[in-house]
Parts: C-alpha cells; sequence; structure tokens
C-alpha cells in the first residue's frame, strides 16, 4: 500500500513483529497529536467513558460480530499489555478436544464458537444432521440475526444454539472475573442487539463456571453506545493524550 507522502507499507513483507509507524506518519502529516488504537479497545473505552461501564474502577467489554473482539479498562486507562495483546477475548480457549477452528489459526476459542459467523456455521452443521429440522432450513442462506428471531419464535434447534452461544460467552466471561474481577462485563456489537433477554441468558450461566463471588457481584450488562462505541471510545483516546 503506498500511502501520499511517501509512507510504503508492504503487507506481502510485513511480519507481526515488524511496527508499522502509522501513529507517526499521521502525526506528522496532520502536525497533531494522534492517538492510535484497536477498535474494541477504543469501543470499550468509550462505553467506560460515557457508555454503559460510566463510573466504574474496571470494566471490560466483548464486542460481538463477525468476530469476538475485547478491551478492558482500568482506573481509566485501557490495558493494553505489555506486547499489545490484552484485551483479545475473543481467543479464550473454550474447549481444547475437537475444537473448532478459529480465524486466528488455532482452535478452541470463544470467536469459533460464539462470533456471528460461527453462530451461522453450528446452525448449518445442526441442519445438516439428520433428525434435525428447523424453520431455518427453508431459507438458503440466513443470518445470526435470523437464528435469533427464530429462537425468539419458538424454533427449537436455533433456541438450543442460541443458548450453547449464552453458555459460551459465560465461560469467556467467567474467564475474564478469574483474572481480572472486574466491576462489570459487558457485551456489545451487532450479535448483543439481540437484546437484554440474550444477555440475561449469559448472565444465568455464569455461576455455573465462575467463582461465587464475583458471579454474585460483577455485573454482566448489555452496552449502550452500539455503533458508535469506537468512535467515541477513539474521540476520548483522543481527548486522553491532549489532557496528558
Ligand atoms: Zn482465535
Amino acid at each position: 500500500m503506498d500511502i501520499p507522502g511517501g509512507l510504503i507499507l508492504d503487507p506481502p513483507n510485513l511480519k507481526p513483529w515488524r511496527n508499522v509507524p502509522v501513529r507517526r506518519y499521521i502525526s506528522e502529516r496532520f502536525q497533531r497529536p494522534t492517538a492510535f488504537q484497536n477498535d474494541a479497545n477504543a469501543a470499550a473505552f468509550g462505553e467506560s467513558w460515557v457508555g454503559c461501564g460510566r463510573g466504574l474502577r474496571s470494566f471490560v467489554l466483548f464486542t460481538l460480530g463477525t468476530g469476538i473482539g475485547g478491551g478492558i479498562v482500568v482506573d481509566g486507562k485501557i490495558v493494553e499489555g505489555q506486547h499489545s495483546h490484552a484485551g483479545e477475548l475473543g481467543h479464550i480457549k473454550i474447549e481444547i478436544t475437537s475444537s473448532r477452528l478459529c480465524g486466528c489459526g488455532q482452535r478452541g476459542c470463544l470467536e469459533a464458537y460464539a462470533s456471528a459467523t460461527a453462530v451461522v456455521a453450528r446452525v448449518r452443521e445442526a441442519l445438516a444432521e439428520s433428525g434435525q429440522t428447523s424453520s431455518l432450513g427453508a431459507f438458503s442462506t440466513f443470518t445470526a440475526r435470523d437464528i435469533f428471531q427464530a429462537a425468539d419464535a419458538g424454533d427449537r434447534l436455533a433456541a438450543a444454539i442460541v443458548d450453547d452461544t449464552a453458555r459460551y460467552l459465560a465461560v469467556g466471561a467467567a474467564t475474564v472475573m478469574h483474572v481480572l474481577d472486574p466491576d462489570a462485563i459487558a457485551f456489545g456489537g451487532g450479535m448483543a442487539l439481540a437484546g437484554e433477554r440474550f444477555i440475561a441468558r449469559i448472565r444465568e450461566h455464569v455461576p455455573q463456571f465462575a467463582f461465587p463471588t464475583p458471579a454474585q457481584r460483577c455485573e454482566i450488562r448489555r452496552a449502550v453506545l452500539e455503533g458508535n462505541a469506537g468512535v467515541i471510545g477513539a474521540a476520548g483516546c483522543g481527548r486522553l493524550l491532549l489532557h496528558r
């Protein structure tokens, strides 16, 4: 990719450990201080700043979309980790035998079971198995939203897949509780738009997997900024930079 101004990014030759000075480039180009942040981290920061995590000391967000992203905010700061890989919540391992392949190349990640893409794949696989019937079988294509609607309308296969998805996400939430024990864990992104009933299902499953105290006290919430969380969070990161 040739960016006007002389900086050349050459993806085929990029190594994972090679730093690309995007922030410095933009800052020099526009002569402004520049914040640079991962989208899910920015969304977590947005929810923590003015959304469902407002006023909390420690807050974690799972973003449920085609993949699963995550972000951790403690004392007003995004926890980025020593190597910028903290908060990769979609790659919490929830299964180590016969496990599904994740987009990251490993197996058994939460994302491979509970992202919108994975939910559709799991329904397709269930439909292909003998004896499984569903209203969704009449359609050549369907989305995670269709599956949630079918579950609400009483489709048993869809309801079972949705409940298993809530259970997988509860395992992810419990893991976060055991690592960080935050004030609250929220779920956002396209699939959380399925609504409070889905979040309530996750909440119900958490005590099976978490220690009793965090299971009782760590709140499971639905994110409120919807599609704006990332851009609001990015603005918040920029604001922090200016007021540092
Ligand atoms: Zn993964």
